[in-house]
């Protein structure tokens, strides 16, 4: 891979990160009713879950909130305002730690149409999405970096 290319994605990642301010996200104390409420209301089918020291606990999703009411013949949606997110929240989903680079964001974003990035603490930074580092390799192939 152009190496310039690389460590100007590298150098500049500040750049492409939306930061954690602008990204939707749930607590793990908050309930699976207001859990669906932001996913619809955004229209994202997934997003972080954070603790209320903003750390990054793992990421929520439309169907495994679904599958955890599900009853055998019907939906519960009486029980959504019950559950927290904690009882639900994937916590094996892959992260970027900051710093990271290139070679393991190409790599994680063949499978995943976005990352969340922590830092050393363990805390939420942001987001980094397929579109950005899409639109930043065109650019590149369009404008080659040079030194
Ligand atoms: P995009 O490439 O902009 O369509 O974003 C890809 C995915 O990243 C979306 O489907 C969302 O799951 C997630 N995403 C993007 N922006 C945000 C945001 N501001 N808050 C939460 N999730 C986001």
């Amino acid at each position: 891979m152009n190496h310039l290319l690389k460590e100007e994605f590298e150098v500049n990642m500040s750049d492409y990160l939306i930061p954690a301010s602008k990204v939707a996200h749930v607590f793990e104390e908050n309930s699976l009713e207001h859990t669906l409420l932001v996913l619809t209301t955004t229209g994202y089918t997934l997003i972080p879950v954070l603790d209320y020291d903003n750390k990054y606990i793992g990421m929520i999703n439309n169907a495994s909130i679904i599958n955890h009411v599900m009853g055998i013949e019907r939906i519960l949606f009486e029980q959504l305002p019950e559950v927290k997110v904690a009882d639900v929240v994937i916590r094996d989903y892959p992260v970027l730690r900051e710093g990271f680079t290139f070679d393991v964001l190409l790599k994680q974003l063949i499978d995943h149409s976005f990352l969340c990035v922590v830092n050393d603490q363990n805390e939420f930074m942001g987001i980094v999405t397929r579109r950005v580092a899409l639109k930043r390799l065109a650019k590149a192939i369009h404008q080659p970096v040079t030194q």
